[in-house]
């Protein structure tokens, strides 16, 4: 059995911005805090994390009701955004998931910064939720290594029992996607259809990369 654990934002889809400006627009909204888009690097982090420290460089403490808050307004605007954006699944995404879809010996599952609530918001409107049940995501971690033991723990809800970390693949668009597999023993595919490129994905030596996966061989090759 493999689990390949995949991120969203650079991986699997590209919104075309409509979480990080639902994000910038909701810490204005319920905090008053107010960020230029380009002043955010998003890319790798968790939601959780992303909240913290822009509250931190506010000067501002990120209680739980002051999360909740930025929460609800976030899902809202990010709901309200998905539609109206040029986003797009990104190339091979759809043949991949639905091959591993068919193959017994692999499950899926989601490694993702993003909160739970938003990554369903995103993969439903691109038609791509029903490939997952069960997901490591950034509710509450700021550190996405202890994501990714989530969603380890999830996967061996999910099963039943335990797995080792060589069982698992971590697919995701940055260099803190390499970081978290290897922080719970899991192999790493990185893909530069997000903001990083081959080169600098490279620099973080992931067992495999690629500039995007419409042919995604090596790695089924790799899952065999
Ligand atoms: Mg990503």
């Amino acid at each position: 059995m493999k689990i390949c654990l995949f991120d969203i934002d650079g991986t699997l889809v590209n919104t075309d911005g409509a979480g990080k400006d639902a994000m910038i627009d909701s810490f204005q909204s319920t905090a008053g805090i107010d960020v230029q888009t380009t002043a955010v690097r998003v890319s790798g982090k968790t939601d959780r994390g992303i909240a913290k420290e822009l509250f931190d460089a506010h000067d501002k403490i990120l209680t739980e009701e002051a999360w909740e808050k930025f929460l609800a307004s976030y899902m809202a605007g990010l709901a309200r955004n998905l539609p109206l954006r040029q986003g797009r699944v990104l190339p091979g995404i759809e043949a991949l998931l639905e091959h591993l879809a068919e193959r017994d010996d692999v499950i899926m599952g989601l490694l993702t910064g993003n909160v739970a609530q938003g990554a369903y918001l995103k993969l439903t409107h691109y038609d791509l939720m029903h490939h997952f049940e069960f997901g490591g995501y950034g509710d509450l971690h700021p550190d996405r290594n202890d994501v990714a033991q989530a969603a380890k723990d999830a996967c061996e809800s999910h099963l039943g029992h335990a797995v080792d970390g060589d069982q698992i693949w971590v697919i995701g668009d940055t260099a803190n996607d390499v970081r978290c597999a290897r922080a719970i023993g899991a192999k790493a595919v990185a893909v530069a259809t997000g903001v990083f490129d081959r080169e600098e994905l490279a620099k973080s030596d992931p067992d495999l990369l690629f500039d995007d996966l419409a042919d995604a061989s090596p790695l089924l090759d790799a899952l065999s």
